[in-house]
């Protein structure tokens, strides 16, 4: 039997983190057993459900590199056919009426068993499970239910899902006896945690994958941090990619216990994968990164771009990082660090320097990163100076930041012209 796998994300928000993870092990699955990976939207609350909402999971899913064999189907769509179930468990005798809803009676005394792939073996008494709605009496199918007629129609064979669903499980179960349909089986994962270990939330980082897109982290690195999170090759290594572990990756080899999702970590590895690009995909990533945040490209040409991009691709861990730390080659208005203006360039020593500095500038016809350095050495030798005490002011003075990337070479790219522009007005 082939395996069938579903994601069934709710259009209520964007795409959490968690739910992101659980897409992920279900793909992972369905493409290691060379099974189905189908999407079904649950939007029976249409309050709720928002078609933006739904275009954005959708989207963020695609940029994770998820894709999906069936579906999207829609719940919404399917009301008929939850109402007709219910009603032949209501002609089975093993549900009845509460005005126009529809109750299943649980019958006490039983033990239900779930063959957790994960967990190993959950026991759950039906003493402590009320009796539960299958249809509401508005019309609408209570969420237990129409999971599991889904479910069975849509021949899943496992579910994987998060923890915070175990508790539905065995009523589940007791669902699938009633439409006299196999339960599939089950793997619930243990849930996310923030650095602190409480659920993760709002007040920990980002939880929507949305902003991680935003904030100019690489899907790849996304991919790969939540993967780590609850599954580990054999041999530790800690750069996977998707499809690298569709062969390795098993739902039993999951842990079994809580892992905690670390931002900093996520970064670290995100940096990785930024240094790891060729010299060509670095160049259209931050291109568009450049253009998005609405930065004028008109007077850089190509190859001056690669080359800012040559002095910063070791230096970033996102996308993002680039732009807040090479504005000043892009426009004139660029952010300025105010403290380390006040220290670099507000004292009068300093301003004395700068005006060494610039004389000296002033007078260089080839402005080459080995030219500018032998100008500073030659500078700090004749006036006593420490070498410093006019390379952070200059820092500063052309790019309002108090580190980057090797001063020579960032003069040389930036040019003699808006150097000394640039050096005239800080003095
Ligand atoms: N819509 C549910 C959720 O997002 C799906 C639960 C399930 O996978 O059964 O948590």
């Amino acid at each position: 039997m082939s395996v069938r796998v579903r994601f069934a994300p709710s259009p209520t928000g964007f795409l959490h983190l968690g739910s992101a993870r659980t897409a992920l092990f279900n793909w992972l699955y369905a493409r290691h057993t060379g099974g189905k990976f189908v999407l079904r939207v649950e939007d029976t609350d249409k309050q709720r459900s928002k078609k933006e909402f739904l275009d954005d999971i959708l989207n963020d899913l695609k940029w994770m590199g998820i894709d999906w064999d069936e579906g999207p189907f829609f719940q919404s769509e399917r009301f008929d056919l939850y109402k007709q179930m219910a009603e032949d468990i209501l002609a089975k005798g093993l549900a009845y009426r509460e005005g126009e809803a529809i109750i299943f009676r649980v019958e006490k005394g039983r033990k239900i068993k779930v063959d957790d792939l994960v967990h190993g073996e959950i026991v759950v008494s039906t003493d402590e499970i009320k009796d539960q709605v299958l249809m509401k009496s508005d019309g609408s199918p209570a969420y237990n239910f129409a999971c599991v007629v889904d479910d069975a129609d849509l021949k899943i064979t496992h579910i994987i899902r998060g923890d915070d669903h175990i508790s539905n499980t065995p009523k589940q179960i007791m669902f699938y006896e009633a439409l006299g349909v196999k339960p599939p089986k089950f793997a619930h994962i243990p849930l996310m945690m923030g650095k602190d270990g409480a659920k993760l939330s709002k007040r920990h980082c980002g939880v929507a994958v949305s902003e991680y897109k935003n904030q100019g982290f690489l899907p790849e690195a996304l991919d790969n941090y939540l993967l780590l999170l609850g599954w580990q090759p054999e041999d530790g290594r800690e750069m996977i990619s998707l499809k690298g572990i569709v062969e390795e990756f098993d739902v039993v080899n999951i842990n079994k216990v809580q892992v905690r999702f670390d931002r900093d970590k996520l970064k670290w590895l995100n940096g990785e994968y930024i240094r790891a690009k060729s010299a060509g995909d670095i160049y259209l990533l931050l291109k568009r990164q450049l253009e998005n945040s609405g930065i004028e490209l008109e007077g850089v040409d190509e190859e001056k771009l690669k080359k800012i991009i040559g002095l910063y691709q070791v230096r970033i861990k996102t996308l993002t990082e680039f732009i807040e730390l090479t504005d000043y080659f892009f426009k004139d208005d660029y952010e300025v660090d105010e403290k380390g203006k006040r220290k670099y360039i507000d004292k009068e020593e300093n301003k004395e320097n700068l005006k060494l500095v610039l004389s000296e500038l002033k007078n260089i016809d080839n402005f080459s990163r080995e030219k500018i350095e032998e100008v500073y050495r030659t500078l700090a030798d004749k006036n006593s100076l420490k070498p410093a005490n006019i390379i952070h002011p200059t820092r500063m003075a052309i790019s309002g930041k108090t580190k980057g990337a090797g001063l020579f070479e960032v003069m040389e790219l930036l040019g003699k012209e808006t150097v000394l522009k640039r050096i005239e007005k800080a003095i």
